[in-house]
Order: C-alpha cells, then structure tokens, then sequence
C-alpha cells in the first residue's frame, strides 16, 4: 500500500485543533470539511484524465478533464459522511456510493448493515472516506468489497491512522491486485485496549454528529 501523511502546516494546525476535546461539534465538521479538502487535493494526484483541446480568447490550448468513468466517492458510514463535502468541493462531478459499516465493540470486527452502491463497479477509481484507520478492519473490509465489484484503484481518505490499522490493512491486501493507496494528515502512536487510536481525537462519529 501506497502511503502518504500530509506533511503541511495548515494540516497540522486544524487536525490540532480537531483533537482538542474543547472544539465543539459545528467547529468540528468545519475543520472536518477543510482537512479533507487539503487532503483530497494529494489523493486525487493519480486521478485519471483525459487530453482535451480548449479555445481561450487567443488561441487553442491543450488541456486535461477528467476521463471516464467518473471517479467514485464511497463515505463509510457513519463518520465517513462528514467528510464527504470536503471532498466533493475539488471533485463535484465524482459519482457517490455508500457503504453502512459497523464495528462490533466486542470483537471489533467490521459488519456491513448498509450499501448504495453502482452494481458493476468495473475500472471505476474509488475514494474511500473513513476519518479513523483504527484497527483496519473496517477500511480492509471496504476495500476488498469494493475490489470484488471491479475497482480498478482504491485511494482511502483518513484523518488519522494507528500503526497497527496500517499493518493490518497492508496484511489484509497484500495480494488484493489493483494498487490501494492510503492518504492521511497523521500517523498517531498506538491503538488502546477498546479499540480508540491514541491520542487521537476521540469517536469521531460522535464529535461530528453527537452521541447516539
Ligand atoms: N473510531 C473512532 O471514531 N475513533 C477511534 O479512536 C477509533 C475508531
């Protein structure tokens, strides 16, 4: 897997600002909404596009838009959602699926309660949205699912990641044959004993939309 951390100061600056446990849930989706507008713009560095020719007041230019199929959006939810707006600021005409994905507290295993997504998903480049690479069950699960329909690409789009999520990740997809990359503004020290990426920010499910 592909990795990348955003190294920027303004990345670091919100996702501060994200962890304090004071900023208050509309702050929160805020920041949400513009570090992953910072971060989209380093995942979509490989989308795929097209040659096309424009007539500026002056002359012809060569250009680029993007090819099809049209890039796919794929929020896990719940906390995946708030941050679909921020990617959809630099991608707004990119298709959007959704996949419902739990984890069970006990086992900490994914379970799928929910999908909305495109039956053939043949050659498509799909972004994933999950704020939190915690025990990587779930984004593992998501790709794989994703790869079965016909992804030909997986960029997934995190907020924060734990060491052992991105090993297990690596593990899981070793021999998943289409490149997956993984995008994310920080890399944290360690996973605690219920699951919770440390020192992390928290639920994020919760601070973006309140605890049910
Ligand atoms: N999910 C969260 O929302 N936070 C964590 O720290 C881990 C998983």
């Amino acid at each position: 897997m592909d990795i990348h951390v955003v190294d920027h100061p303004l990345v670091a600056h919100k996702l501060t600002t994200l962890r304090d446990a004071s900023t208050d849930s509309p702050t929160f989706r805020r920041l949400t909404d513009e570090l992953v507008t910072l971060l989209t713009y380093e995942a979509t560095r490989d989308v795929r596009v097209e040659a096309v020719q424009v007539t500026t007041p002056v002359a012809i230019a060569e250009g680029v838009r993007l090819a099809p199929p049209k890039p796919l959006i794929v929020p896990i939810l719940r906390a995946g959602l708030g941050m679909l707006e921020g990617m959809q600021h630099l991608l707004p005409t990119a298709e959007v699926g959704f996949l419902g994905m739990i984890r069970d507290e006990e086992t900490l295993e994914p379970a799928t309660y929910a999908e909305r997504l495109p039956d053939d998903l043949t050659g498509r480049q799909a972004y994933v949205l999950d704020p939190m690479l915690a025990t990587g069950g779930t984004l593992s699960a998501a790709i794989e699912f994703l790869v079965t329909r016909g992804c030909s690409a997986i960029t997934a789009v995190c907020l924060l990641a734990a060491p052992e999520g991105i090993a297990r990740v690596e593990a899981d997809l070793a021999d998943i044959g289409v490149p997956v990359s993984l995008v994310v503004a920080a890399v944290d020290e360690k996973l605690n004993e219920v699951g919770y990426i440390v020192p992390g920010l928290g639920d994020a499910g919760d601070r973006l939309y309140g605890v049910v």
